[in-house]
């Protein structure tokens, strides 16, 4: 029997589907044609009925769905370690804002996104949710570097780095959609940025602008105390109830954080289908709290995960945020039968993907889904011996583990090998931006210090 002609074959090695019966093959095989998975299954079987002018070996490997990192601003790479271990205001106001209006534009976004991607795809994360600035820009370097990704161009309401008024941050938005609905890899989205910066009236316009484009809405809500304590004030409710009286939140919306939220707000969030972004390292961090995930999943949320950006976190790792989803919640709520190894994988790929309904698209590997695949090794020493496939991926394995990366069928990492980025280039540029970025900082402190202490000015050199 003549066999069927595919793109590439993914040959040996345990498949770790993800799927709604949690299959696990071992000895499998994955056939790809024109960037979907047209068959799955033993590895003889596939041999037998599929041929490919490619094949990688996997024996011996992990086959798992691509990571999902629901939720960051990729180009704030750049500012990873800028400032660290202070409180949320004093972090944003002495170093974040300062740092962004006078360092980023199209050139920084672009060199930042180049650098998150990167790292993103050499920790084996296949699509990323993005909220940030000049977006058309990260759109462009995304698409360029063959990685999957939800982009959600920033409104808010005082004067950003691409646009000063929310008016022409909106048009933007708009114009941004046009340009990129129906890409194979980018869904263009609008993002405002939270419900304490962002007016009733003009979440109602991004409701009214999403609905009329058909594109998703990303959003942070309930990421704080304080957030929660203002719009109590101010709206007599919740800011997930609040959100859903103005008629914002639909299947459709993305939200980042939900920390704060009560056993009404979960309530709401799986009425309205809500997709959940949650990042367990940045909440410890910025120490915001702890989001009663345990709870969301028992309801049957969608949730993901996500790293937020790099300045607080400090990395794009995946890998991590499974390991420190499971561990928080064990002990948050002193039960370590909660966010099982198998639930944490499982939001880091099928619940991400539902968070940011893309479950038809990408997510699990089945016949039909778009073929994002990573290939982990299994035989590193802190990987031996092996008793539990999930436990395994979950709780030893690294970021440095992943080997080789497929996206849409493209391979975007072989070997540990990036082949649509240049690595050194990028760690060049970021270095420029560095010593550009130290300096302007420098610069506000010196602006600072002359302020409020005229006669100590000093005019030696800084060392920062
Ligand atoms: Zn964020």
């Amino acid at each position: 029997m003549a066999r069927e002609r595919v793109d590439l074959v993914i040959s040996g090695g345990i498949i770790v589907t993800m799927d709604a019966r949690a299959s696990v093959i071992d000895d499998g095989a994955v056939a790809i044609r024109r960037g979907r998975i047209v068959a799955i299954g033993r590895r003889s079987e596939i041999a037998s009925r599929y041929v490919a002018p490619r094949t990688i070996d996997a024996r011996g490997r992990a086959v798992i769905p691509g990571l999902i990192n629901t939720h960051t601003h990729v180009p704030m790479t750049l500012f990873r370690g800028i400032a660290d271990d202070l409180e949320l205001n004093e972090w944003l106001t002495k170093y974040i804002f300062p740092a962004e209006a006078k360092n980023v534009d199209q050139s920084f976004v672009r060199v930042g996104t180049r650098l998150g991607l990167a790292e993103m795809i050499r920790g084996g994360t296949t699509t990323y949710c993005d909220m940030y600035y000049f977006e058309d820009a990260i759109a462009e370097e995304t698409a360029r570097a063959g990685m999957r990704a939800v982009l959600g161009e920033t409104v808010i309401d005082f004067p950003a780095p691409d646009n000063k008024t929310f008016a022409a941050a909106l048009g933007y938005a708009e114009r941004f959609v046009q340009r990129w609905q129906g890409h194979r890899l980018i869904v263009p989205a609008i993002a405002p940025h939270a419900p304490y910066t962002v007016s009733e009236d003009h979440l109602k316009e991004v409701r009214a602008l999403a609905d009329r484009l058909n594109a998703p809405v990303i959003i942070h809500v309930a990421e704080t105390r304080k957030e929660v304590a203002d719009i109590m004030q101010q709206k007599g409710t919740t800011p997930v109830q609040y959100l859903a009286r103005i008629g914002f939140l639909n299947g459709r919306t993305t939200a980042a954080h939900l920390v704060h939220v009560n056993d009404d707000d979960i309530a709401l969030l799986k009425k309205l289908d809500v997709g959940v972004a949650h990042n367990p390292q940045s909440n410890m961090k910025l120490a915001s709290g702890i989001a009663p995930v345990p709870k969301m999943l028992a309801a049957e949320l969608a949730v993901g995960l996500g790293t937020d950006g790099a300045a607080s976190n400090n990395d794009l790792n995946m890998w991590e945020e499974m390991d420190t989803a499971a561990k928080l919640h064990k002990v948050a709520t002193f039960d370590p039968r909660v966010v099982s190894a198998r639930q944490a994988l499982w939001m880091a790929t099928a619940g991400g993907a539902r968070a940011l309904h893309l479950e038809r698209e990408t997510g699990t590997l089945e016949v039909g889904k778009r073929a994002d695949i990573v290939i982990v090794d299994l035989d590193r020493l802190h990987q031996t011996p092996r008793y539990d496939i999930y436990s395994h991926l979950v709780y030893a394995t690294k970021a440095s583990d992943v080997r080789t990366v497929i996206v849409d069928g493209r391979v975007l990492m072989r070997d540990r090998r990036l082949l649509t980025l240049d690595e050194a280039a990028i760690r060049r540029e970021a270095r420029q931006w560095q010593r550009r970025i130290a300096q302007s900082l420098r610069a506000a402190a010196r602006k600072e210090t002359r302020e409020l202490r005229p006669e100590r000015v000093s005019t030696g050199r800084s060392t920062g």
